[in-house]
């Protein structure tokens, strides 16, 4: 667990500006999850910590240590 790991975030913005902080944007995750986007409904492969919908730029997030369910995958917004 990092420091200052509250487990919870307010939204996907939080998300990806903590992973970017963390240099893991294109780290693999420890397996890739399946996303429906919450935007356009399309389902794409999310295989890094930081991604995004090929079809709509909606970006999405998870921080490693919380990386072991999809639920935790958060949109942080189109081309944020
Ligand atoms: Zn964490
Ligand atoms: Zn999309």
């Amino acid at each position: 667990m990092h420091e200052g790991c509250s487990g919870k975030f307010q939204n996907g913005k939080q998300i990806v500006d903590k992973v970017r902080a963390m240099g893991f944007s294109n780290q693999y995750l420890p397996m890739a999850f399946s996303i429906t986007c919450v935007d356009c409904g399309n389902t794409f492969e999310m295989s890094t910590f930081e991604d995004k919908c090929p079809q709509c730029n909606m970006v999405y997030g998870v921080t490693p240590c919380h990386a072991f369910d999809p639920d935790n995958v958060k949109a942080a917004g189109n081309n944020y």
